[in-house]
């Protein structure tokens, strides 16, 4: 364990960036104490997949992490399936009005398929903070330096308040700390519907096997098609069968307050009817009465930058993406492991370096989030047949999404760690010589 530091840190919300930026932070004897809306750490959907990157970024943050990941992970249940990422398939019916049954291409790795129940992830993550620094039902409604500008100052709903030297946003797709970053009335303070919703769906193993057979329903695969796409995997150790379908929106979200909205089964078969009857068949192991879920991103107004003096923002408060690359999450580790190595980094020992350690953060992660955000929806893209100059052409959908996943998967996260901390020494040095 490194030594403690001479400042602390202010975590807001309590998700998957922050809960392992707290594991982090600790793992690298930074004080730190995390303020969550909710009633407790809660994570809502089902399942979440997390690819090399993602487990890579784990180690970095805290090798307890990792192991409280693989304590319920579930793996794609065939040996044979051992390296597959993805089946992909092509949901449209084929020329003769059969299922195609094959895969079109394999996306595959060296990890496979790691997914994970949300809620049983979350209990054993939250293990590993612990609980005097976790204060729940503190919505944070604004922040400010105090009058020595010494310390920053949060207030939060309830009429409390707490200090800190360092804050980091964590609060997901509706920040108000992203908000107070770049002003209310920026266009970024706000993700924007895509026009795209999507339905979740978790089902009991064995219905699911008697419906869509063994080797779809035990391991990772997604079918393509006209304007639409549905994803499945194996969570709670291949006990249960999670799906989500995705779907093309010309209208307008019609409650911006509500990223959900209740729907019928019907209404996500009526969603497929372009598609082959065993995807329809898919939907009817699907609930009667279901969530759609609208997806919001930050596509079109990326936020200019990341951190305004010691107030950070990382996660999906900071690059808020649709879920078409299955990576949100996985990006969200990555913030951690990066926020805490500099953080960490024995250079940063007072709390006016926080900044510098918060600007080298903003310089090495920005691009790549907003790069995913915007990869995501081309992914979308290619998934549902309505890519510029790709159409459903699959050998084309083949080349681009493994390029585009390749670039997810390949992160190199200590290299990352080296040039940022690079790139942290020279800020330090500016500001020594102000
Ligand atoms: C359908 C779907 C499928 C997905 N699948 C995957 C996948 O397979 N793999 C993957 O890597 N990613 C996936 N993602 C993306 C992933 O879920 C998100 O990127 C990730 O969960 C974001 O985590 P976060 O901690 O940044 O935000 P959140 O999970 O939104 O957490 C934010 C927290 O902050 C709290 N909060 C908000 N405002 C305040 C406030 N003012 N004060 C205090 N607390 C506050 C909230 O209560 C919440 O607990 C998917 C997303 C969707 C929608």
């Amino acid at each position: 364990m490194a030594p403690e530091k001479d400042f602390e840190i202010a975590i807001i919300g309590g998700g998957i960036a922050g809960a392992t930026l707290a594991i982090a932070l600790k793992n690298h004897g930074i004080k730190c104490q995390i303020y969550e809306q909710g009633h407790a750490f809660s994570e809502i959907g089902a399942g979440v997949a997390f690819s090399p990157n993602s487990l890579s970024a784990m180690d970095v943050c805290d090798k307890n992490l990792r192991g409280a990941f693989e304590k319920v992970a579930t793996h794609n249940q065939w040996p044979s399936k051992k390296n597959v990422y993805f089946d992909v398939m092509d949901g449209t019916p084929d020329f003769y009005g059969r299922d195609q049954t094959e895969p079109i291409f394999t996306l595959e790795n060296e990890q496979g398929q790691n997914a994970v129940h949300r809620a049983h992830f979350m209990d054993e993550i939250s293990k590993l903070i612990p609980i005097e620094t976790c204060h729940f039902r503190k919505h944070l409604d604004s922040i400010a330096e105090d009058e020595k500008m010494e310390k920053l100052r949060l207030t939060f709903h309830d009429g409390t308040s707490a200090e800190a030297d360092g804050v980091v946003g964590c609060d997901g797709i509706k920040s108000r700390v992203r908000e107070i970053i770049v002003g209310e009335k920026h266009p970024s303070a706000k993700a924007k519907y895509t026009h795209m919703y999507g339905y979740r769906g978790v089902i009991p193993m064995e219905k699911a096997v008697d419906i869509i057979g063994e080797e779809r329903a035990t391991n990772s695969c997604v079918w393509i098609g006209p304007n639409a796409h549905i994803l499945s995997y194996p969570v709670d150790g291949g006990d249960t069968y999670n799906m989500f379908a995705a779907v093309c929106d010309t209208n307008e979200w019609p409650d911006e307050d509500h990223l959900t909205l209740p729907a019928k089964k019907e209404d996500a078969i009526k969603d497929f009817a372009n598609f082959a009857p065993a995807i329809k068949k898919k939907l009817t192991m699907v609930e009667d009465n279901l969530d759609r879920w609208a997806l919001f991103d930050l596509g079109d107004n990326p936020v200019p930058y990341m951190h305004k003096g010691r107030v950070a923002i990382m996660g999906d408060a900071a690059h808020a993406t649709t879920p078409h690359h299955g990576a949100g999450a996985g990006f969200c580790i990555e913030d951690s492991a990066l926020m805490s190595a500099i953080l960490g980094d024995e250079r940063v020992k007072k709390p006016a370096d926080v900044e510098a350690a918060f600007a080298a953060f903003d310089a090495s992660r920005r691009e790549r989030g907003q790069w995913l955000v915007q990869s995501s929806r081309r992914n979308s893209e290619l998934m549902d047949f309505r890519a510029k100059d790709v159409g459903r052409d699959l050998k084309k959908i083949e080349k681009e999404m493994k390029e585009r996943f390749g670039k997810i998967w390949n992160y190199d996260i200590n290299g990352a760690i080296n040039d940022a901390k690079g790139d942290l020494g020279k800020r330090l040095a500016k500001m020594s010589r102000a």
